[in-house]
């Protein structure tokens, strides 16, 4: 039997604890803008994009603020702001 493959990786708790305490900078999705192209979720390099059957949601545990989500953003929903 075929092992099965999963392309997209899931985040874990690293050496020192969850990664998302790394982050400066924060992703915000604009739901008025998002269409649920899920280019983001594919493209997130630490798996922090959730998916649900019809949303989408930032876990920020894991997000590391890199801002590659907001770059891949057909729409534009993504906006990168300063973490308080
Ligand atoms: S890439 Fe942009 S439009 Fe597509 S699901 Fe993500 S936030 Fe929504
Ligand atoms: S900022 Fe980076 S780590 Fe955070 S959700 Fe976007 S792509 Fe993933």
């Amino acid at each position: 039997m075929r092992e099965k493959i999963v392309p997209i990786s899931t985040p874990a708790k690293g050496a020192v604890g969850k990664t998302g305490f790394w982050r400066t900078f924060k992703p915000i999705i604009d739901r008025e803008k998002c269409i649920k192209c899920l280019l983001c979720w594919l493209y997130c390099p630490e798996g922090a994009i959730l998916r649900t059957d019809d949303d989408i949601t930032i876990d920020y545990d894991y997000c590391k603020g890199c801002g590659i989500c907001a770059n891949e953003c057909p729409r534009k929903a993504i906006e990168i702001v300063l973490e308080r």
